[in-house]
């Protein structure tokens, strides 16, 4: 693959933390020490906020045939994951579009912004919550397009592949199956 198509293909990569240096500079500039220190549990929160949206997003809405004409549209609307997995191995259906990525980002940050009234604190945990996205990012690109790994990529993608293959309403989470075992949709006893 050409670097020009590799930058396009794996855009959300570069796109996202570009934002966060600026982001985090702008907000973090005229901070002092104790408020840089809220990164520490500011960054786990986003993580932890991540791993529900990622769930809840491919439980509650991904899966929704939405009705509207517009194929781009519709794609856009589920993360084209219909399309994910009408060709679970085509690589352009396999990630994110940033632009739902950024607007899904915009509405969280506007709720970040209400519950801590406070931008650096809001921009600290979006820091965490896009980490966690782009790590589910490589982790779904990599259990789809690699050979089969061991240890924690084989788990992830037995998990997924059930979730694709065999029983779409099992297995959600694609990094973590952490929700799954809460809301009781995880892999059956007998596929682990
Ligand atoms: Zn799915
Ligand atoms: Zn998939």
């Amino acid at each position: 693959m050409k670097l020009k198509e590799r930058l396009y293909r794996f855009r959300s990569f570069w796109i996202f933390p570009l934002l966060a240096v600026l982001l985090l500079y702008v907000t973090f500039r005229s901070e002092t020490q104790a408020g840089l220190l809220n990164l520490v549990w500011l960054f786990p929160l986003g993580l932890l906020i991540w791993s529900l949206l990622e769930y809840g997003l491919h439980r509650f809405v991904f899966h929704i045939r939405f009705k509207v004409q517009n194929p781009r549209l519709r794609d856009v609307l589920n993360a084209s994951h219909l399309s994910h997995h009408a060709a679970p191995r085509d690589p352009t259906k396999l990630l994110v579009d940033p632009v739902y990525g950024l607007a899904i980002s915009a509405a969280l940050f506007g709720l970040l912004l209400i519950a801590f009234g406070d931008a650096a604190r809001a921009v600290g945990a979006m820091v965490g919550v896009w980490a966690g996205f782009l790590y589910y990012e490589a982790v779904h690109y990599r259990v789809h397009m690699n050979l089969p790994g061991s240890g924690l990529i084989a788990w992830q993608r037995r998990a997924h592949f059930y979730h694709h293959f065999t029983n779409r309403d099992r297995c959600f989470g694609v990094t973590t199956p952490v929700w799954d075992y809460v809301f009781r949709t995880e892999l059956p006893r007998s596929r682990r």
